[in-house]
């Protein structure tokens, strides 16, 4: 059977994104996007998500973190909504889960409410995914969702999901990008030099833009904080993965040395301004 087309991303695929805001609109138009992650240790992966989801033009962003003692207010992004109670996961456009959530069995039981959220857009990242790799029960839990689900595996977290070698699923990326969205029925978005993105029917596509600048800490948080973003506004599936991953990359072209994460999803934001 010949696959789907596959190509570079180009604008043509994520061109929505580029396209100026109305006048007439307020936040609510915009939608709200939760963030779930940051168990103890780890609660800055879960900061640089939501300022990504926010800084990217989510109308609102609502942060759950799993550490006890999580502070009340991100002092950097007073903008950011964090929450005192957990939240109503099903009440929101869109979530992201896993930046920083640790692995423990109060990280598995909230990951597992988001998945049952079956009419809720949902992107896992990270510690999420290290969860799905050791549950495959878990993994089968995605097959009845009704609204789209997003995973954002690096090299390492995609073959701990396909059972396979990190060597092996490098050696073809574009195979085992396809292969992982059929098992888990997600669009996938292989991350690393050249991101793949495949979507359940074998659709695949190539990110031409990025650099050796996005090879430090918290970079893969602001992209799933960006991808979350744009589902939260609206966007559709493809669009709004596309658009992400290939604005992640671009916004770090320019850079010589690594850009920090936080910095990253500030100079998205420019770009994007400036291609608006
Ligand atoms: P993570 O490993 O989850 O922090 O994600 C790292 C992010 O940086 C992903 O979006 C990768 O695609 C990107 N990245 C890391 N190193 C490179 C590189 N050498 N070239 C292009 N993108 C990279
Ligand atoms: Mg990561």
């Amino acid at each position: 059977i010949p696959l789907p087309l596959q190509g570079l991303i180009d604008e043509a695929d994520y061109g929505h994104i580029l396209e100026p805001r109305p006048h007439f609109c307020h936040k609510g138009t915009w939608g709200t996007a939760a963030i779930v992650g940051g168990d103890d240790g780890k609660i800055g992966a879960a900061i640089l998500a939501s300022r990504a989801a926010l800084r990217l033009g989510a109308g609102r962003v609502k942060t759950e973190f799993l550490a006890s003692d999580a502070p009340a207010v991100d002092p950097g992004c007073p903008e950011l909504m964090i929450a005192e109670s957990p939240l109503d996961l099903a009440s929101f456009s869109a979530l992201v889960v896993g930046p920083g959530m640790g692995t423990g069995e109060k990280s598995v039981k909230r990951l597992l409410d988001a998945i049952h959220c079956e009419d809720t857009p949902l992107v896992l990242d990270a510690d999420a995914l290290t969860i799905l790799a050791e549950k495959p029960e878990l993994q089968e839990e995605l097959l009845t969702r009704r609204a789209m689900t997003v995973l954002t595996p690096h090299p390492l977290e995609a073959a701990k999901l396909l059972r396979n070698k990190v060597e092996e699923v490098q050696s073809n990326r574009i195979f085992w990008a396809r292969e992982l969205a059929l098992q888990t029925g997600a669009a996938i978005v292989l991350k690393g030099t050249g991101t793949v993105v495949s979507l359940r029917s074998g659709h695949a596509w190539v990110n031409p833009t990025g650099s050796a600048a996005l090879a430090t800490a918290g970079t893969g948080d602001v992209l799933s904080g960006m991808i979350g973003s744009f589902i939260a506004q609206g966007y559709d599936l493809t669009t709004a993965v596309l658009g992400a991953v290939w604005l992640h990359g671009a916004a770090a072209q320019c850079a010589t040395m690594p850009v920090l994460a936080d910095e990253l999803s500030s100079r998205a934001a420019t770009a994007l301004g400036m291609l608006r």
